[in-house]
C-alpha cells in the first residue's frame, strides 16, 4: 500500500460533473489499497473571478483580506469533492490549508511555505479518510491566512507529498504531460515520457504553464517524483523525476515559448560603478521582477542597459526607471512591447558545441531577428518579435528533430 498525493486543476473540478468524475478517479485509487491525499485548485476562473469582484469594490484592496477572499475559492473545491466521495460510499474529509499545517511566512499573495505539519492529515489517514486539502493557501505564525502565489496549488501538493513522504505525486489537469513544444502550436509535439528535474524547472520556467516552478524545484530537492497527466484521459503522462536515462538527456528536450515579454532599454548610460545597482533596487522595491538584463560593452564610458519585464509590468516599470534614468544623464529610456521569447532545453547541451549556431541559423532562415539572448548551461533563450514566436517554435522544433 502506498501513500499517493493527488492534485486536480481548476479545469478538471471546473463544474459539478467534473468534481464527480475526479471524485471517481480519486475513489479508484483508494480501491487500489492507496492511501490518498488530494489537493484542489479553485473550480475554473473562481480565483480571477473573485480578484476582480475585489477591484470592483476597492481599487486597492488590502493584502490579507485579498489572500482571505482568494482562499475560499479553493475551500469550495475541497468540501464539494468531500461531498461527491461521500455520495459515492467513501469515507473523506476537506481540509483548509491551515487545518492541513501548511505554515507560511506573512509575504501575502506570494507566501512561501516555511513548514508543513501532517499530523491532522495523518491522523485522518490513519481513520480510513480520504483527505482533501485546499491548495494555494497556508497560515502564518499570527494565524492570518495567506495564499502562495497564482498556480499556486502544484506547490501545496509537492510541499505534502514531501512532508509525508508519498510515493508520488500526481498532478493531474486538462493536457496529457509534457510535450516537446506546445501542441496548440505545433500539431505534431510529442508526449515526453519522462524528464528530469532541471529541465522541467527551465522548461516550466520559461513559458510551458502545465506545471508551476516552484513545485517542480520543491520536487527536485527532495526528490519526490511527480507525474503530469490528464484528468479526463487514462493516458500515462510524463514522469518529472531525477532518474532519467544518459541517451534521453543526450538532446534538446522542448522548445518553451512565453509571449509576455517587454522590453526597457536605457539609452546612453555613464558607465561607472553603482548605476546598475541606482536602476534595479527601485524596481525590485516596486515589486517588479526583471526577467533578462543585458548591458552593452561601453563605448568612452556610455553604455546601452536593457532589461525585459512581463508586459503587465511595463508602465510601472517605465514610470519608476525613466525618473531614475534622467538623474543618472542617460540620454533616453525607450520600450517595446510586443515581444516575446523562445527557448530550447535540454542538459544535452551542457558543453556540446553546435546548438547555439543552429537555433540563430533556424531563426535567421525564417527572417526573424533576434532582440536577445540570454542562456544557462542548457538554455537557450531568444527575444523576438511576438508576432514571429509561433513561426519560430515550430522552426526550431523540425530543425531539432523532436518531431521523432
Ligand atoms: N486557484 C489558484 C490560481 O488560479 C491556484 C491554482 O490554481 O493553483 O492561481
Ligand atoms: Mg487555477
Amino acid at each position: 500500500m502506498a501513500l499517493i498525493v493527488q492534485k486536480y486543476g481548476g479545469s478538471s473540478v471546473g463544474d459539478a460533473e467534473k468534481i464527480k468524475n475526479v471524485a471517481r478517479r480519486v475513489a479508484q485509487t483508494k480501491d487500489k489499497g492507496n492511501d490518498v491525499v488530494v489537493v484542489v485548485s479553485a473550480m475554473g476562473d473562481t480565483t480571477d473571478e473573485l480578484i476582480k469582484l475585489a477591484y470592483q469594490i476597492n481599487e486597492r484592496p488590502d493584502e490579507r483580506e485579498l489572500d482571505m477572499l482568494l482562499s475560499t475559492g479553493e475551500i469550495i473545491s475541497c468540501t464539494l469533492l468531500a461531498m461527491a466521495l461521500e455520495a459515492m460510499g467513501y469515507e473523506a474529509i476537506s481540509l483548509s490549508g491551515a487545518q492541513a499545517g501548511i505554515r507560511t511566512d506573512a509575504v501575502y499573495s506570494r507566501a512561501r511555505i516555511q513548514k508543513v505539519d501532517p499530523e491532522r492529515v495523518t491522523r485522518e489517514l490513519e481513520k480510513g479518510n480520504i483527505v482533501i486539502v485546499a491548495g494555494f493557501q497556508g497560515i502564518t505564525d499570527e494565524m492570518d491566512v495567506t495564499t502562495l502565489g497564482r498556480g499556486g496549488s502544484d506547490t501545496t501538493a509537492v510541499a505534502l507529498a514531501v512532508s509525508l513522504g508519498a510515493e508520488v505525486c500526481q498532478i493531474y489537469t486538462d493536457v496529457e504531460g509534457i510535450f516537446t513544444a506546445d501542441p496548440r502550436i505545433v500539431p505534431q509535439a510529442k508526449k515526453l515520457s519522462e524528464i528530469g528535474y532541471e529541465e522541467m524547472l527551465e522548461l516550466a520556467t520559461y513559458g510551458a504553464k502545465v506545471t508551476h516552478p516552484r513545485a517542480v524545484e520543491l520536487g527536485e530537492l527532495f526528490n519526490v517524483p511527480i507525474l503530469v497527466a490528464s484528468s479526463f484521459t487514462d493516458s500515462p503522462g510524463t514522469l518529472i523525476h531525477g532518474g532519467v536515462s544518459m541517451e534521453v538527456r543526450n538532446k534538446v528536450k522542448g522548445i518553451a515559448h512565453d509571449l509576455d515579454v517587454a522590453k526597457i532599454t536605457v539609452v546612453g548610460v555613464p558607465d561607472h560603478p553603482g548605476i546598475a545597482a541606482s536602476i534595479f533596487e527601485p524596481l525590485a522595491k516596486a515589486n517588479i521582477s526583471i526577467d533578462t538584463i543585458v548591458q552593452n560593452a561601453s563605448i568612452n564610458k556610455i553604455t546601452d542597459l536593457t532589461f525585459t519585464v512581463a508586459k503587465s509590468h511595463l508602465a510601472k516599470a517605465m514610470e519608476v526607471v525613466k525618473p531614475i534614468a534622467q538623474s543618472i544623464g542617460a540620454s533616453e529610456c525607450v520600450s517595446a512591447a510586443k515581444l516575446g521569447k523562445v527557448s530550447i532545453i535540454g542538459t544535452g547541451m551542457q558543453n556540446t558545441p553546435g546548438y547555439a549556431a543552429r537555433m540563430f541559423g533556424t531563426l535567421s532562415e525564417k527572417g526573424i531577428n533576434i532582440e536577445l539572448i540570454t542562456t544557462s548551461e542548457i538554455r537557450i533563450t531568444c527575444i523576438i518579435d511576438e508576432a514571429k514566436v509561433k513561426d519560430a517554435v515550430q522552426a526550431l522544433h523540425r530543425a531539432f528533430e523532436l518531431e521523432g
